[in-house]
């Protein structure tokens, strides 16, 4: 039993009026609306909005998972670590991640602005929306965290006591265990149709990807490079345009529980591998040049990393020995290992529990192709990164794996 009330529609009025904080930004005496709008699998989620149009979004850690419940417990300090994340990322990116307007520690609460005005990015990127910027916007974020919550930035003592702070290791056994190990040694969790299970049994019994997974896993437990996101696909990403045009005027990276001090290149090729299922889908569907525009976000997020890198790095605090060969092998080996990276993901989004509505979502007989496009691009991916890894070379191979999987 957990020593916490949870929140719940009849109660969240109270619970807002009771805090100085929120009231002041909500009347909660004269709410028009309190929904649980959680989609997501770990928390509970609601929106109020009150007569006047203000809103507000209230998310509180379970000390389960909400999906499966109590038989899956989960430490509800994954609250702390959003919140302290978002904070330390926004101090870099104000733009970028929702306010926060209260973290209440006993009840793992998290009060944040209400982004019911954008929409989640996956959803818009299924329905085949455009929304320009938001990839960039989303390389400019990683390159600012990479730099900014690193040790080029950030002095010892500090680095030292964040990394302390930031210890997420319930979070991160999930990461370890679903995204590294199960896609290749299944632990009875996996699933695809019955005509992709030789694809399954291809990509478990594959040496080179076996030994890549080994890899990745253990560059994700032992290179704490930077305070990474930790969760960073299309499904954790906010777009928002005006009604006369697709260019972004708002994008915001959010739901960043798994934060802990990781890999850089985790957050990019987490992403790049979900830009590749979003190409898969549009393949399957036969819109050519729709997958296409999926593919060129791959270089957008890239460039805009690189570019965001780059700018910040005159900053770093010991320029004697961080020089420029070690800034152009540093970049080199990110592109790298994002690779490696969206190789893992690729295989656990289409074999593992999670799997994405872009290739679910499709009818059958077109899924198979796409989960077999998906898995076939992890593949080729890992058997290619020590060649050239840039983002051009990996858009190129998904879109001929991936058209030359496709079905019916
Ligand atoms: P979980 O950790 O359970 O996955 P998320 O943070 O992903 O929860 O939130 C679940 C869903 O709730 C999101 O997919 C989104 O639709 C909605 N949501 C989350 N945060 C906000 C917000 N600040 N404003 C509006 N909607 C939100
Ligand atoms: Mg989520």
């Amino acid at each position: 039993m957990a020593d916490y009330e949870f929140l719940t529609t009849e109660n969240l009025a109270g619970y807002i009026a009771s805090k100085p904080e929120l009231n002041s930004r909500i009347n909660a005496g004269a709410l028009v609306s309190v929904n649980e709008i959680g989609d997501g699998n770990l928390n509970l989620v609601f929106l109020a909005k009150d007569a006047e149009g203000r809103g507000m979004c209230l998310k509180q850690a379970l000390p389960y998972v909400r999906m499966t419940g109590e038989g899956w417990p989960m430490t509800p300090d994954r609250a702390r670590h959003e919140v302290e994340s978002i904070q330390a990322h926004r101090a870099l990116e104000p733009t970028l991640l929702p306010e926060i307007y209260l973290f209440d520690p006993g009840r793992h609460i998290i009060a944040m602005e209400d982004l019911s005005d954008h929409e989640v990015w996956r959803k818009a990127l299924n329905r085949g929306e455009k929304h320009e910027g938001a990839a960039a916007a989303m390389g400019r974020y990683m390159g600012a965290l990479a730099f900014g919550t690193s040790t080029f930035a950030m002095d010892r003592e500090a680095l030292s006591e964040a990394i302390a702070r930031t210890q997420n290791p319930q979070l991160c056994v999930i990461t370890e265990d679903l995204i590294f190990t199960e896609p290749v040694v299944s632990a009875g969790r996996n699933s695809v149709l019955p005509a992709n299970e030789p694809d399954a049994a291809d990509l478990s019994a594959d040496p080179v990807m076996m030994r890549a997974m080994g890899q990745a896993k253990w560059y994700f437990m032992t290179h704490a490079e930077a305070l990474i996101h930790g969760d960073l696909h299309t499904g954790s990403i906010m777009v928002r345009h005006p009604s006369d045009t697709w260019v972004c005027d708002s994008v915001k990276a959010f739901d960043s529980e798994f934060a802990f001090y990781g890999p850089v290149a985790f957050d990019i090729g987490i992403l790049f591998a979900n830009y590749i299922i979003a190409a898969a889908r549009a393949y399957a569907l036969r819109e050519d040049d729709r997958a296409a525009r999926c593919l060129g976000l791959i270089a957008q997020s890239w460039d805009a990393f690189e570019a965001e890198f780059r700018r910040r790095w005159p900053g770093r605090l010991d320029p004697r020995v961080w020089g420029d060969v070690f800034l152009e092998e540093l970049i080199d080996r990110w592109g790298k290992e994002s690779w490696l990276f969206a190789a893992a993901e690729l295989a656990r989004r289409t074999v593992g529990a999670a799997k994405t509505s872009d290739v679910q979502t499709l009818p059958d007989n077109l899924r198979e192709g796409a989960a077999r496009g998906d898995l076939q691009v992890a593949r080729q991916l890992v058997r290619e990164m020590d060649g050239d890894h840039s983002p051009a070379r990996m858009a190129q191979i998904a879109a001929s794996v991936l058209e030359r999987c496709r079905t019916a």
